[in-house]
C-alpha cells in the first residue's frame, strides 16, 4: 500500500458511526485499558463521548502490566477494551486469553486484512514506519534496506534499541518472515558487529545520537522524527536538518510498519459499547487524529495525512501479514540471545 496525502471520500458506516450510535448507547460507559501514552489521545476519547454519550473510564499502564491485570481479574475484570502498541503485544494479549473475537462489518471493511488478527481479536488503528535515519554530512551512501545495515562498511556507525524492546523484536520477526531465519540471524549478527555503542535508550535517543555524533546511522519510528519536526524536542529539533531518512526496502518488501491497535476484552461487561468504540477508532474523524495529533499513519485507506507526516514523503509499506510475523517472535528472541544483541 502507498501512503499519500490525497483525500478520498469514504462513505462506509464507520465514517458516520458517531451520530448513529448516540441513541443506542446513551448513558453507557466503556472501560478502556490503554498503554498508549500520548496526550493528544484525549481528543479521540472526548469526541467519542460527545457523539455517543458513552463515558470512557481510562486506566493507563504498561502493556504487559495491563495484560497481567486483566488475567488476574479474570471473569470479574471491568476491562472492555485493551489498546496497545506493537504487534508483539497485541499477540501476547491474544495468547494470554484476555481478548475475544468480535464480528464487526465496519472493522472488517475499514481495516486492511493484513492489519487485523486472523481471529478478529485485535485490529490495527494506526501505524508508524520504522525508518533508517542518518547523518547527512558523514554518510554518503546510506543503507537502502534493513539488511544492508549489517554490511561491514557501516562498522561502528549503527545505533539501535535493545532487544528487550518490542520494536526491535517485531522488526527482527518481520526480517525472519521476509528473508528467512538464516538471513535474519546473519543480519542480527552483522548489526551487533556494526553497533557504535551498546543498544540503549528510546527511539528519540537514537535520533539524538545522530546529532551528538555518537552514531551515524540509526532506526526509529517515523512519529518520533515527525514530532521533532513539528514541536521542539530537546537535543534534536534545533539541528534536525542534519538528519536524512530512508524508507527502507522500497525495491523489495517495503518499510516495516509498527502497528498500534486494540481489541475487546474477553470478559467485557459493556461489550456493545466496546465494539462501538473500536468502530469509532476506524472512522475518518478518529483516523485523522492519529495523524494530526500523534504523527502516525492512519490504517484506513484514503484518510488524509497531517502536513508534518505528509512531509516525510510517499513510500511503499511492507504489507506482510502481521499475524504471521508474530509467530516468529520466539525465533527472534532466540536469535537476539545467540548473537548477543543486548
Ligand atoms: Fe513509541
Amino acid at each position: 500500500m502507498a501512503f499519500t496525502s490525497t483525500f478520498t471520500s469514504l462513505a462506509l458506516a464507520g465514517a458516520t458511526l458517531a451520530a448513529g450510535t448516540a441513541a443506542a448507547f446513551a448513558d453507557g460507559e466503556v472501560n478502556l485499558y490503554s498503554s498508549r501514552h500520548y496526550d493528544t489521545d484525549e481528543r479521540l476519547y472526548s469526541d467519542f463521548t460527545d457523539a455517543t454519550g458513552i463515558t470512557i473510564n481510562r486506566i493507563e499502564g504498561k502493556a504487559d502490566e495491563l495484560i497481567a491485570r486483566m488475567q488476574a481479574e479474570g471473569a470479574n475484570s471491568p476491562a472492555d477494551v485493551l489498546l496497545t502498541v506493537d504487534t508483539s503485544r497485541l499477540t501476547r494479549a491474544k495468547d494470554s486469553g484476555v481478548l475475544q473475537s468480535i464480528d464487526s462489518d465496519v472493522l472488517e471493511q475499514r481495516i486492511p486484512a493484513n492489519l487485523q488478527d486472523d481471529d478478529n481479536q485485535w485490529f490495527g488503528f494506526s501505524q508508524r514506519a520504522r525508518i533508517i535515519f542518518y547523518d547527512k554530512a558523514d554518510v554518503q551512501d546510506p543503507p537502502m534496506d534493513y539488511l544492508s545495515l549489517a554490511d561491514p562498511e557501516y562498522k561502528g556507525m549503527v545505533c539501535h534499541r535493545s532487544s528487550s524492546n518490542t520494536y526491535s523484536q517485531t522488526l527482527l520477526a518481520s526480517v525472519i518472515e521476509n528473508h528467512g531465519e538464516e538471513a535474519a540471524r546473519a543480519w542480527a549478527q552483522g548489526m551487533v558487529d556494526n553497533f557504535a555503542r551498546d543498544p540503549q535508550g528510546g527511539d528519540t535517543d537514537q535520533l539524538r545520537a545522530l546529532i551528538s555524533g555518537e552514531c551515524e546511522i540509526s532506526i526509529a519510528n517515523s512519529y518520533y522524527f515527525a514530532r521533532a519536526l513539528r514541536t521542539d524536542v530537546t537535543g534534536l529539533s534545533e539541528e534536525i536538518d542534519r538528519i536524512g531518512w530512508i524508507f527502507p526496502a522500497q525495491e523489495a518488501e517495503g518499510a516495516h510498519m509498527n502497528l498500534s491497535g486494540g481489541g475487546v476484552a474477553a470478559n467485557a461487561p459493556n461489550r456493545e459499547n466496546a465494539v462501538a468504540f473500536l468502530e469509532y477508532l476506524s472512522s475518518d474523524q478518529a483516523q485523522q487524529y492519529f495523524s494530526n495529533g500523534n504523527d502516525e499513519f492512519p490504517t484506513v485507506e484514503g484518510v488524509p495525512l497531517s502536513e508534518t507526516v505528509a512531509k516525510l514523503g510517499e513510500f511503499k509499506a511492507d504489507d506482510v501479514n502481521l499475524s504471521s510475523v508474530a509467530e516468529n517472535l520466539p525465533a527472534a528472541q532466540r536469535i537476539f540471545n545467540d548473537v548477543g544483541w543486548k
